[in-house]
């Protein structure tokens, strides 16, 4: 099967977060598999476009509202990602250093999806499937059904994947004269409360639809940012598929970043290597259980309470513990910590920024990892963190309940707590300390354990194959 893949992000070309880390993986497992997936995506001013060759593949133009743009498609020489990646440029919108956080986004990524669309649509040939990700891709499904332009599409099936359904997308219908024309009867499926809503208008055209994991797709029914009663009425075409891991980039065996590879092994020698290194760099104590905290300081990932969550932690457990945080977002949260970095220095550490490197060395010399989200839609972390052998301590949410036990349960081997409160987070620490203190053998068969589960893409990549093949 051919498949397309439409995204904003794609590791390692462009990543924010998870979405990034899918949509570079998942194509080289449907290849794998016997398939043609490619990845078409912006071309934004990335050190990736700069370190590698390209070769230009195609020219258009195609008008967004009155303004006429000019388009090209370049592709990587090499094949290197082990898929075919193309990059669209659209001068003056899609060349920018950050992938999002522009005045101008909605015109951005309107203007990347039509001239897909324009390109896909000049093929002498049709793919088997779009396969588009989150409201960056969103309009995609709309344009192919109901754009006259792309009318040779239109019975092409699409696949809208929702990586998270918080960011929508949302323009007021003044921004509709950027779209290209559409039959207006259909602008109900564009519509969603008196707003072009890509992500609503992905969810009612594309063919089938579906969450990164099992628990978030019942969780939209009862909490969407809005749309769950857009969930409730098709959930008939929504299913759950867990996201897996890339375990050639992710392999502590292997990992490049780390100061010293591991497995399961020798797992405690390894762990141990890289925990000093944090320790050295960072300015903590080693013999002390090492909490971390990896991802964007957003009210989502239960940021905000972080701070009084660490510092609560701290004095409850009468410093027997450590904290490093790594991660950027809400401005105020960054100070908070900052503080507390100097309030608690040698308990506290920070990084404030992005550095998929030290990620790696965390993941890997950390002895557990804190997920207190309050959405997650998968969450890949606590899969890196299990593979690397650092204990997930996790709010029971999303993908998070659908991949971590409890130890206390049956065959447990992480920490599993219910609030995002700071209460359930200082709690946890303390269960956590007490393994990492008084139960070490225990601590030892859990990582054991977990460093053994299965959670690469293989499996995920044969299930969207049978989700495509049902839609033929
Ligand atoms: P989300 O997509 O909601 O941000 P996920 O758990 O799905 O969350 O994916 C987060 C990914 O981004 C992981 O690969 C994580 O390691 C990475 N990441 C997040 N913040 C940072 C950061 N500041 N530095 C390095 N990597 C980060």
């Amino acid at each position: 099967m051919e498949i397309i893949h439409v995204a904003a992000e794609c590791y390692p070309v462009a990543k924010a977060g998870g979405l990034g880390d899918v949509v570079g993986a998942l194509p080289k497992y449907q290849n794998k598999l016997g398939h043609f997936a490619k990845v078409v995506m912006p071309m934004y001013r990335t050190r990736f476009l700069l370190q590698n060759e390209w070769e230009l593949v195609h020219e258009g133009g195609q008008n967004l509202g009155q303004s006429f743009f000019h388009y090209s498609v370049i592709k990587e020489k090499t094949n290197k990602l082990g898929f075919d990646l193309f990059l669209i440029d659209i001068k003056g919108l899609l060349d920018r250093e950050k992938i999002y956080g522009y005045d101008d986004d909605s015109e951005r990524f309107v203007a990347f999806q039509i001239a897909t669309c324009d390109w896909i649509s000049k093929w002498n040939h049709r793919p088997d499937i779009i396969h588009v990700h989150d409201y960056h891709a969103g309009l995609i499904p709309f344009m192919m059904k109901h754009c006259p332009a792309f009318s040779n599409l239109s019975l092409i099936p699409s696949v809208l994947t929702i990586h998270n359904a918080q960011y929508q997308g949302w323009m007021g219908w003044d921004k509709s004269y950027l779209l290209p024309a559409y039959d207006d009867w259909k602008w109900g499926m564009l519509d969603w409360k008196n707003n072009i809503n890509p992500l609503a208008s992905a969810v009612k055209c594309a063919w089938k639809v579906n969450t990164v994991s099992y628990s978030y797709m019942d969780e939209l029914k009862l909490s969407a940012n809005g749309l769950e009663n857009l969930f409730e009425y098709e959930k008939g075409k929504c299913i759950g598929i867990l996201n897996g891991i890339d375990n050639e980039v992710w392999d502590p065996e292997t990992d490049e970043h780390l100061i010293k590879n591991f497995s399961v092994e020798n797992f405690e020698k390894g762990k141990r290597k890289n925990k000093k290194e944090l320790c050295k760099q960072f300015g903590l104590d080693i013999e002390k259980p090492l909490f971390t905290f990896i991802g964007r300081l957003v009210g989502e990932k239960a940021a905000d309470i972080l701070p009084e969550a660490i510092s609560s932690s701290v004095y409850q457990h009468q410093g027997n513990c450590n904290f490093l945080i790594l991660g950027s977002g809400d401005p105020e949260v960054e100070v908070q910590l900052e503080n507390l970095k100097h309030l608690l220095s040698g308990y506290v550490s920070t990084y404030i920024g992005y550095s998929e490197p030290l990620s790696h060395i965390m993941y890997a010399g950390a002895d557990f990892l804190l997920m207190p989200s309050r959405v997650e839609p998968c969450g890949l972390n606590q899969m890196y963190a299990l593979r690397y052998g650092t204990i997930p301590i996790v709010r029971n949410v999303g993908g998070l309940r659908d991949t971590v036990v409890d130890y206390g349960d049956w065959q447990g081997f992480g920490i599993r707590f219910d609030n995002a409160s700071v209460w359930d987070i200082t709690y946890s620490v303390g269960r956590a300390i007490d393994l990492y203190f008084n139960k070490r053998e225990q601590m030892n068969q859990m990582i054991s354990f977990m460093m053994g589960i299965d959670h690469s893409w293989e499996t995920s990549a044969q299930q969207y194959i049978s989700l495509y093949q049902a839609l033929k």
